[in-house]
This record gives structure tokens, sequence and C-alpha cells, in this order.
């Protein structure tokens, strides 16, 4: 029997049977005849009655493919009547067999002839009386008495089982949880159990594995006198499997029963390969197990399931990391908010960074680090971030943006911190005057008032909500080590401080992809001197400020080579335009004029002559590095002396080193002349004869085009694939955000480009650089370190294309890791037929 032609439940329910285990006679209607029926074409059902004798009580619950598309609920007790009533009150006695005829009526007569439910609540007293009133009830609404005939009735219950399946909404419920529009439905006809009785009967539910946690726990509940899944509806009654303090438990009250449980438990988890919740009924003190679904399961118990039992040997190690869905391990790495509090939600945006945290709301970079100086937790809210903000970044629990999309400053930012972040709240107002945030429908927050930002959800909440911590336990890193056994591509993280790189390093990133130098010159002092060199006259002036620049440099370069005890690190020389370092507003002006010794106009001049129409695409980058060449010496110089300093206490280091932007062979020739000359001069000064890799970060369309001459100078090319896209598309990074979601509304782009990597035309320049970049060299190391590199798109397509690495940012690493496994698990199976 295939799951693809009667559904997950029936294959789980004749797998069950085949175990030995207690299954009622069990019939199972295919997608096939389940649509015809839809369609009005009932099958002749004699054959499906038949095998269950002479006056059958049964039941039919739906079979998709997969448990979690949903489906109409189960009906019971199909069959029951006037006479079945009678003979029943005989054996079973009177209330329980009126209890099962009025539940029977009640489930009739709202799902199958779709009644207003009102009338068919249960009355608390079962008795003849109230079963009267339900038939008369019903008679009334449709006039027509209720049906008698087991036949007749379960026609009726699979026809509105299977319309409930083919209608609108139930369709979009089912595609939005990733099921096929197509997805058929399966039925089950099942024998009844009762669960009502003279000796103990009853129904409930067992588990053997915490769902939250995924340890050994038998957990779940037993209600007696009752059927279906009651135990777990009605709390109040039902009592545990186990025993507990103060109440009964079903170990007490039927002994033999539990132990035959923990023994269908045992022989099911090692035959269907999986943790199973069982539904089962007591009826007068015999067992049934009548149905059987994977314990449903949080993503940190889904690893501890899957781990176990691989270590169990119950499944192969490869089995247990395709069952884990990489996405899922995000919730893991960060805090989270509770996912059974309520939610008061303030604003939705784009959740650019995941994890969760609460604190007071401040408008300006400079009271979040005022706020963090006292120990006190704040929410950095701007309309955008620029990169003067990231001290009060680093200073703040949490960021939030009026503007900008997953590429955008504070997103990128957000990711390499671990700073939850949610960008593009368009709906959110701030009123600077007011000093208050204005949420939509009204809602005021003032500076201060504490908020919540999910930057998993993309949602943020008023008030602090309860949160829950990080969940690295020993079962995710170990299989986290299994993955690596299997993938063949590697993972490195884009990381530029020590606590960005102690963080790749416990997620086992194998050396960092990019760290971006910039961030560097923000720090405290740093950008005084920056502005400070901006403002040199000449290369002479220029240079003295760089030099005292140079041991701060070397001391962050030391720091991370030290960190990353060995594994690469590749450093990219500094890239913004040098605009962005200075002040825009008129009071900062004036302290930068004060600062500097000069007059305001001065300083208004510089900053005039420094500004750009097009700054992303104007004087950065390599360019900076050719115009302005003291910047780039002054950083290689650091480097190499780190790598020195850092190789004599600890593992000798290969530093790389990485040009940006790069759009023409000469850039590289020019850099690389004077970088060499450097590491020559620091070789010939330290006596330590260091090795060092230079190489190009391609995210210009030309770059790529040109990569086989730009090749022959490089060890190895990185492709941005955050810029190639903004310069391939024409569309600012820092923009698109405002009328992409009207884009892809209107299928003018599948998706957000900058958010999932559009394979067609990137893809295409990706490919094209690449080969070009063998043919220039052949043993060119191969990479991408945007932002879509840890994502599985990206992986399946550096593997397919022989890419080397993907550097992402740290919180991915894991991520990707799994996803590079999978991926090439994937590729495994398909070539091995
Ligand atoms: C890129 O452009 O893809 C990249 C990684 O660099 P940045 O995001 O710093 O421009
Ligand atoms: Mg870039």
């Amino acid at each position: 029997m295939s799951p693809e032609v009667y559904g997950g439940r029936a294959k789980c329910l004749q797998r069950l049977i085949r175990l030995d285990m207690p299954v009622p006679l069990t019939v199972a209607l295919s997608f096939d005849c389940v649509r015809d029926i839809a369609k009005g074409r009932m099958p002749d059902l004699s054959p499906v009655i038949a095998p269950f004798g002479f006056a059958p009580l049964l039941s039919v619950r739906p079979s998709s493919l997969d448990p979690d598309w949903g489906g109409p609920g189960a009906i019971l007790n199909i069959g029951m009547n006037h006479e079945r009533h009678e003979a029943l009150a005989l054996t079973a006695g009177e209330r329980a067999a009126t209890s099962l005829y009025l539940r029977f009526i009640q489930s009739y007569a709202v799902q199958v002839a779709r009644l207003d439910p009102d009338p068919f609540d249960l009355p608390a007293e079962p008795n003849r009386a109230t079963l009267k009133a339900m038939l008369d009830a019903y008679e009334n609404e449709t006039d027509e008495p209720f049906p008698q005939d087991p036949a007749t009735q379960l026609a009726e219950v699979l026809r509105s089982m299977a319309r409930a399946w083919d209608g609108t909404t139930a369709r979009l419920l089912r595609q939005a949880k990733g099921a096929p529009a197509d997805a058929g439905l399966g039925l089950v006809v099942q024998a009844m159990a009762l669960g009502v009785g003279r000796g103990e009967s009853g129904s409930g539910v067992i588990q053997f594995v915490d769902s939250e946690t995924g340890e050994p726990r038998i957990t779940g509940r037993y209600l007696g006198q009752s059927q279906g899944r009651e135990a777990l509806r009605d709390r109040r009654d039902a009592i545990p499997l186990t025993r507990a303090e103060g109440s009964p438990s079903l170990e007490e009250v039927a002994p033999f029963a539990l132990r035959e449980l923990l023994a269908h438990g045992t022989t099911g988890r090692e035959r269907l390969r999986e943790e199973m919740q069982m539904e089962f009924t007591l009826e007068n003190g015999r067992l049934c197990i009548l149905d059987s679904v994977r314990v449903p399961r949080s993503p940190r118990a889904a690893i501890r399931i899957a781990v176990s039992l691989a270590q169990d040997g119950v499944i192969p190690r490869e089995e247990a990391v395709m069952r884990v869905e990489p996405g899922s391990l995000s919730s893991l790495l960060h805090r989270q908010v509770d996912p059974t509090a309520p939610r008061d939600r303030i604003v939705t945006g784009i959740a650019a960074s995941p994890g969760a945290a609460s604190g007071r709301i401040v408008l300006a970079a400079a009271d979040a680090q005022a706020f963090a100086a006292r120990g006190e937790p704040c929410i950095l809210v701007r309309r955008e971030t620029t990169p003067e903000d990231i001290r009060g970044m680093h200073a703040a629990s949490a960021v939030l943006t009026v503007r900008g999309g997953v590429t955008s400053h504070a997103a990128v930012i957000g990711r390499g911190l671990g700073l939850p972040c949610v960008v593009g709240a368009s709906h959110l107002e701030i009123d600077r005057r007011r000093r208050a945030i204005i949420a939509p429908g009204g809602r005021i927050f003032h500076e201060g008032d504490i908020i919540t930002v999910d930057g998993t959800a993309g949602e943020v909440l008023a008030g602090e909500a309860p949160t829950l911590d990080a969940a690295l336990d020993d079962s995710f890193r170990t299989l986290l080590s299994w993955a690596d056994e299997f993938r063949d591509v590697g993972v490195r993280a884009n990381a530029d401080t020590p606590q960005d790189a102690r963080i790749a390093r416990d997620f086992d990133a194998q050396g960092i992809g990019l760290c971006r130098t910039e961030h560097m010159f923000f720090e405290g002092e740093r950008i005084g001197m920056m502005r400070e060199m901006i403002f040199a006259e000449g290369a002479q002036a220029r240079r003295a400020v760089l030099d005292r620049l140079l041991p701060m440099q070397r001391a962050d370069f030391a720091a991370l080579f030290r960190i990353m005890a060995g594994q690469p690190v590749c450093i990219r020389l500094f890239d913004p335009p040098l605009h962005e370092f200075l002040p825009s507003d008129r009071q900062s002006l004036r302290d930068l004029a004060e600062g500097l010794s000069r007059p305001l106009s001065d300083v208004e001049a510089r900053v005039e002559a420094l500004r750009e129409y097009n700054p992303m695409l104007g004087l950065r980058g390599v360019r900076l590095g050719i115009t302005v060449p003291e910047i780039y010496e002054m950083q290689a110089r650091a480097i190499f002396e780190a790598a020195v300093l850092a190789g004599r206490d600890g593992e000798p280091v290969v530093p790389e080193v990485m040009i940006p932007l790069v759009s023409a062979k000469r850039e590289v020739e020019l850099v690389k002349a004077r970088v060499d000359a450097v590491a020559s001069a620091v070789r010939a000064e330290t006596g330590v004869a260091f090795a060092y890799r230079l190489g190009v970060m391609v995210e210009t369309p030309r770059a790529a085009l040109r990569a086989a001459e730009i090749a022959q100078h490089s060890a190895f090319l990185s492709f941005g694939t955050n810029d190639l896209t903004q310069m391939t598309y024409g569309l600012s990074r820092d923009d698109a955000g405002r009328f992409l979601g009207s884009y892809v509304e209107q299928g003018v782009y599948e998706e957000d480009p900058f958010h999932t990597l559009d394979l067609d035309g990137v893809g295409e320049l990706l490919r094209i650089g690449a080969s070009r970049g063998r043919q220039g060299r052949p043993d060119v190391t191969l990479a991408i370190c945007g932002e879509h590199a840890g994502t599985r798109r990206a992986i399946e397509f550096c593997r397919r294309e022989g890419f080397d690495y993907v550097s992402c940012s740290p919180y991915r690493v894991p991520i990707a890791r799994l996803s590079a496994a999978q991926v090439s698990l994937c590729n495994r199976r398909l070539s091995e037929g």
C-alpha cells in the first residue's frame, strides 16, 4: 500500500497491523476513489462495509500524504441508530449507549449535514429525553428523520469529508503548508473500539519522548469512558499515564495496558524508525491501537529525536541529517519569544536578523550607548541605520528600522552581531519632536517605553514578552558533526569583530571568508582619526594619521588570527566611500571643525567636495585603494605584522587579502604591486618569511566578465552577490525595499533578489565569472560571500558549479553546514538512482 495512493495514515496503520499490533479492522479508500466521491460518483459501498459484519460501528479518518497538511476531522460511531442503541444499552449500559448515540448525531449534524451547531451541544445528562430532543432537533432542521441505515450514514460521511478536502479554504490552508495544488485525500474506515463499557474502558494518547526537548519521557493522558482524542481535549478529568502525585494514573487503573503500550512503543520506534504518538482505546480492558502519527515536535526535539534514533542504530546518520529542516536551527541559536505567550503586536516588518530581545526605546545611537553604560537593555529605533550608528547598534539589544530590506545596513550588521533586527517596518512613524514612535492605529510609544523585537517573526511587540533561551545542546553538535562528514562545500563566516570570530569558531566555521574592515574605523577614537585623515593635505600628512591607526588595526587582526587559530582569515581592504565617515548635521559639523581647529566653512566645503550623487557606484573599494593608496598600505602592513605576531605564539597564519569592487585587471595589478612591496618590507623587518594570498572580490558585472585576466593575479575570487545583484539589476540595495513588494506581487520578479539568489541573471554572471576565472587560473579558489551565501539555493548552486566555499553571517553557519550536507546527500541519492 503506497502512501502516494492511500495517504500516510493508511500506510502507517498497515505497518502497525503487520507488526501484530491490536489495530481494529481497517479498510482504506484511495485518493482516486475519494476524488470520485467528491465529484458525486459514489462507488458501491458494499465491499467496504461487508468485512465489518452485521450492524457495524465505524469511524472514518482522513489520510493525506503528509499528516501536517490537515484534513477533515474524524467522524466516529457511524452506524449508531435506534436499534444499535437498544442493543448497546444491554451490553455497555444505558448511559454509555445514549452518550455514543448523542455524540454521533452531533457530529453528523454539524460535520455532515452542516447544520448550525447550537441545537446539537452535548447535554450534561445523556438520557432518553435528551436523546429524543436531539433527534427532534435534527428532524426540525432537515425535515427528515435521522438516517438509520449504516450504509447511507457512511456514504454521507464519505461524501462530506471528500468535499471538505476540495473546499477553497482547505486547499489554501494546505498549500500554505507546502501541499501541491492537486494533493489527494485518502480515507480510512475502521471498526470502532468503543472506549465506553462496563469494564475498564476509555481512550488516550501516548508518546515516549517529550515534544519540547525530545528527551525520553512517557507523556499523554487517559480518560475513562471516552473516545478519540477526548483525553487531550478534556483535561480536567483525564489522568496521566504513569504514576503521579495527587492523581490516579493509567499505571494504577490498568497496569497491563500500560505495559502493553510500552512494548508497542518500543516495537513502533524500531520498526517504523520514528518516534510515534499512539491513540489507543480500552474496551472492557482490551487494548486497541487506533492510530499512530509522528510525535509533534519542536525544532530542538526534532534534532534530539533524529540523533538518538541514529545513535541507537535505528536509522543511519545520513537519514538523521536529512530529517532536520536547516531553517529550524535558527530558532535554537537565538533567544526566542515564547511561542505559547500572548503577543501584543505593534507593527510588522522584515525579519532581518533572528532572535528576540526586549528593552527601552531609544531613537539615537548615542542614547543606546548611554543605556548600555548603565547596564539597561535598549532597542535602537531608526529610520534606517548608517555606519555612524554602529556603536549604538553594538550597545543595543535589538534594532528596528522603518526603511531597508534584507541587505540594508541594519540587517547586515544585525546578523553579524547576532542582534535581533526588524527592518522595513514601513507603517511605523518616528516622531522626533515628541520623542516617540507611532504605530499603525495611532498607538504611541515614547522613548523609554519597553518593547520587544522579534527578529525571527519580523514583529515588534509591546512590553517585555517572555522569551526562551538558545539551545545548543549535545545533540545539536552531534548532528552538525555528522553533517560535516557528508558535505563537500566549505562553510566560512563573515566576521568583523573578535566577538563575531568567536561565534564563528564556536559554530565550527572553516575560517573567515569576509572581514569587512571598515567597521573597525567607527569605533571609539578611530572615527576621529579617520576624519583627520580625510582632512589631511597630501599623502605625507595622511600617512602620519594612518600611522596612529596602524597599531589598532594590527591588534584587530591579531585578535582575529588568534581566535581562528590557524584557520584561513580573509580580510577585505577598505570598501565604503569616505563620505560615510563625515557627519551630516550642523552641530556635528561644528564639533568636527572645533576638533580639527579649522573654520566651519572649510569642513563644509570638504564634506561637499566628497558628496556623490551615487556613492555606491562612486569613489569606494579599490578605487580608493588606487587614488588614496596610503589606506591600503597601512591595512596591508597591519595584516602582515599581525600575522607575524599571532604566528609567533600560535598556529602559523596565512592571511588572505581581498580587494573590493574591482572592475579592471589593472586595478589588481596596481594594488598587488603595493601589497607585495609591503609584504617584502615586513618580511625584511621581522625576519619572518610568511606567505599570504591575494584575491579579488567579484561584485561588478565587469569583473565577472573579465574574470579570466583578473584571476591571473588572484589566488581566489569571492563573489559579493549583494553588490553583484545591485549592479546586475541596476537596483539600489538600500532603496529597493520601497517597491520590491509591489514588483513581487505583480510577478515582475519572482522573489526579492537580495534575499533569494537570482539563478538566471546573477547566476549567469556567477557561472561566467567562475568558468573564465578557471580559464585564467585553473586552481583559483571560488567562493560566494554575499548575504545569499548561507541559503540552500546558493549552496546548491555552489556545489553544482564546483565552488569551494560559501561565507555567511556567523549565526547562519550551522544552517549552512546542515544545508550543504543535505544538498550533497540528495545529490548522492540521485546519482545512485
Ligand atoms: C557584497 O557586495 O556581496 C558583499 C559581501 O559586500 P558588502 O555587503 O560589504 O558590500
Ligand atoms: Mg560589496
